[in-house]
């Protein structure tokens, strides 16, 4: 079967490669331009990506939104998604088994998209930027949004690199 971004939606969809796909209620493949310029990661979907199946509808993907809107770029012309397509419960981190079950994912969604720019947020993003499939593309590495809303100095880091982009 040929690979596409729809495809690998179906595919998030039904995964069941780790126990996360137990808990959750929908898988979060991630959304946006196809041929986007700029790709921006996340760690895992939250619970209101959980509920609707679109990754950062939350409180930091409405900070993310200001912040896009801020510097000008419509969050429709940029692709968003996470490292991780399933809620882990309670909102914690995921583990080494679960982030090296869903990675395939993420690195054909990259692949597919052939972006310029790979943005990278927050830590666990940040462990893929040696993945062969980042050469050559430049890497912005951001704080996690859900943290630069919380923390005055990671906001103003954000809202300084983030204004790289413009
Ligand atoms: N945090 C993430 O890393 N991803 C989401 O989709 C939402 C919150």
């Amino acid at each position: 079967m040929r690979i596409t971004l729809h495809s690998i939606e179906t595919q998030v969809s039904r995964c069941t490669l780790c126990p996360l796909s137990k808990t959750a209620s929908h898988g979060v493949p991630g959304e946006g331009n196809p041929h986007a310029r700029l790709f921006f990661v996340g760690q895992a979907p939250g619970r209101n990506e959980d509920k609707s199946g679109r990754p950062f509808v939350g409180m930091a993907g409405k900070f993310l939104d200001k912040q896009l809107e801020r510097i000008g770029i419509d969050r429709n012309d940029v692709f968003i998604t996470s490292v991780v397509k399933h809620f882990p419960p309670d909102n914690r981190m995921p583990t080494p088994d679960e982030v090296s079950a869903c990675l395939p994912y993420l690195l054909e969604q990259i692949a597919q998209v052939n972006p310029a720019v790979v943005v990278l947020m927050g830590k666990l993003a940040q462990s893929v930027k040696n993945q062969p499939i980042l050469r050559g593309r430049k890497i912005l590495e951001l704080p996690h949004p859900a943290a630069a809303m919380r923390f005055p100095k990671l906001r103003k880091q954000f809202e300084t690199k983030i204004a790289s982009l413009k």
